[in-house]
């Protein structure tokens, strides 16, 4: 049985290692991606990456911003969506959480938002348009679930309000709620943790809700369906769901880059489940020794293991 400590650590540098592993294969088709023998943080010279200036072994947006989202939860001790949203310009101007404090990469509707923060909108609206269905919020939510010590209900809420900051779509509120149930169960050694989680946040949502209906009708989290690797919230998903089949954290992330497209991204929301079930022992040395930016990590990583642990 994997340790909590293990299970935290694992999820922090699963999400991180895997959206660095993909920055370098993001925007390639399916077919274009190396065999997982080669999926690596440098790729293989014959491949044409993505992000040529971004020095092998560096996160992301998806990174960053879950950094952002844990030391905003850290040092306000809930939830606070003007803080994160404070937070997530700093990030944007200023690097913040961000590898040599070097933005590179940003979502259309999470630029967006983050212009309309910096203008004063308030985070509770700041993501409101019928377009924000991509994983930009789902992206970064893993943190949430492993800090939260609340019930479940109260964790489902807190999924959406983090969403609504960038994107207030209500399919990506319960894609981010979801998420963060399944990352919840895994933490806690739950061997059907995606079944478990589908059957308590439709009781939540209760079958009467707007909720309720989204979820079966949009996301439909009882079907088998694979995901394709896209920028779309809810095939990020399945694509998540889909590499999580396989044993290793290793093989996990690799089949998430396999498919092609938003590499990084649903290689990070894979990543972070994978390290969850798996643990720190298990994420290979190599990525940990040539991650970059973990100086950015430590103090952080251990307040939330403080704070979880004690
Ligand atoms: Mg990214």
């Amino acid at each position: 049985m994997v340790k909590l400590k293990e299970r935290i650590e694992g999820g922090v540098y699963g999400l991180l290692i895997g959206d660095a592993l993909g920055v370098p294969y993001e925007f390639h088709a399916q077919t274009e991606i190396p065999p997982v023998s080669e999926i690596e943080f440098t790729p293989p010279d014959y491949f044409d990456r993505s992000h040529k200036t971004i020095a092998p072994g560096t996160w992301s947006d998806d990174g960053a911003q879950a950094l952002v989202l844990l030391s905003s939860l850290l040092d306000c001790g809930r939830l606070d969506i003007d803080n994160f949203g404070t937070r997530l310009v700093d990030w944007y101007e200023t690097g913040y959480m961000a590898v040599d404090g070097n933005v590179f990469d940003v979502g259309i509707q999470t630029g967006q938002a983050i212009r309309k923060l910096r203008l004063g909108v308030k985070a509770a609206i700041a993501g409101q348009t019928e377009q924000a269905k991509g994983n930009g919020s789902l992206m970064r939510v893993l943190p949430l679930a492993l800090w939260h010590k609340g019930s479940d209900e109260q964790l489902v809420n807190d999924a959406h309000q983090q969403s609504v900051v960038t994107h207030g779509h209500l399919r990506s509120q319960i894609c981010c709620a979801l998420y963060c149930l399944w990352a919840r169960y895994t933490l806690e050694g739950k061997a059907n943790s995606w079944k478990e989680a589908v059957t308590k946040i439709k009781e939540i949502y209760g079958q009467d809700s707007d909720e309720y209906a989204e979820l079966m009708w949009a996301v439909r989290p009882d079907d088998s369906i694979d995901g394709q690797g896209s920028g779309y919230v809810v095939d990020t998903l399945r694509s998540a769901k889909w590499a999580m089949k396989k044993n290793t954290y290793e093989e996990v992330v690799k089949a998430a880059i396999s498919l092609g497209r938003d590499t990084d991204t649903t290689a990070c929301v894979a990543g972070g489940i994978a390290g969850i079930r798996d643990g720190m022992k298990a994420i290979p040395k190599r990525w940990l020794a040539d991650l970059r930016g973990k100086d950015i990590l430590y103090s952080e990583l251990q307040k939330l293991v403080d704070w979880r642990c004690r």
